[in-house]
């Protein structure tokens, strides 16, 4: 069993989720690194994590798959045999649209990665989690806006993580887990190149009160405040990290 506390960071492999694994890291965590395609971003994560002298595991799996969420939580248990902390980090953003012009693909493809993966996440860590934990889901500032004529899709899907968060918190808060979020809002990823424009935050920047676009760094810091013990009275909170938008 690991003798460090152990996190897994689902989409770990980069953007927000590769800066909250180096974060935990720096901290004296083992860190599980799930990813799905991007193995050689991933591998790059694992090797910095062990240069800091703590355990990194690459998992990959997509984690809107149950039967692949069960065999990345069975990995777990055999190269750690615990779990203190969950980041339901993995998420997709498709190219921006109004929903006259959005198929059933792409919406059932939008929801059913965002949504399910931090549902069956959860309910395998939670079994884990039997001296209480931490859970942290990544969420956006669309939940809140709506994004509209841009991706409705999207921001539905992180409005169903918020429930996801308000009743699980208070579902598993007699078992000592936390359940909060983090929202973040225009942070410099890939993700906004695989909506197809490789400039969105910048051409944005200026409409946030900051005046700038976010680093994934700026995100991992209040995520790791959530995680850790001191946030350990609070549960079902959001925490936005989003230039004042
Ligand atoms: P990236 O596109 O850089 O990273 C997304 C990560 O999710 C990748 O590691 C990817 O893995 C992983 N992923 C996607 N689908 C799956 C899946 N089915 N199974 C496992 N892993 C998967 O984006 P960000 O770092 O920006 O996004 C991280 C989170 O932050 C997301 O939930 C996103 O919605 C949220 N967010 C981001 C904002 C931003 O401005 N960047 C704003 C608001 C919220 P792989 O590379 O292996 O495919």
């Amino acid at each position: 069993m690991s003798s460090n506390p152990v996190v897994l960071i689902t989409g770990g492999g980069r953007g927000i989720g590769a800066a909250t694994a180096k974060l935990f890291a720096k901290h004296g965590y083992d860190v599980c690194i799930n990813y799905k395609a991007d193995q050689v971003s991933a591998q790059q994560v694992a090797q910095d994590i062990k240069a800091l002298g703590v355990n990194a595991y690459l998992l990959k799996a997509d984690v809107a798959d149950e039967q692949q969420v069960l065999a990345l939580f069975a990995k777990v248990d055999e190269l750690c045999g615990k779990l203190d902390v969950l980041i339901n980090n993995a998420g997709i953003l498709k190219p921006q649209m109004p929903l006259l012009e959005m198929d059933a693909t792409r919406i059932n493809e939008v929801l059913a990665t965002n949504v399910p993966s931090a549902f069956l996440c959860s309910r395998e860590a939670i079994k884990r989690m039997t001296n209480g934990g931490s859970i942290v889901n990544i969420s956006s500032g669309a939940a809140k806006t709506g994004s509209p004529n841009e991706y409705i899709d999207y921001a539905a899907s992180k409005g169903a993580m918020d429930t996801l968060t308000i009743g699980l918190a208070k579902e598993v808060a007699k078992r000592n887990i936390r359940v909060n979020s983090v929202r973040p809002g225009l942070i410099y990823t890939e993700m906004h190149r695989d909506g197809g424009e490789a400039n969105r935050v910048d051409r944005l920047k200026d409409k946030l009160p900051l005046g700038r676009g976010g680093q994934p760094e700026e995100v991992a810091a209040a995520i790791y405040f959530l995680a850790s013990e001191q946030a350990s009275f609070t549960t079902g909170s959001f925490v936005d990290v989003a230039g004042g938008l």
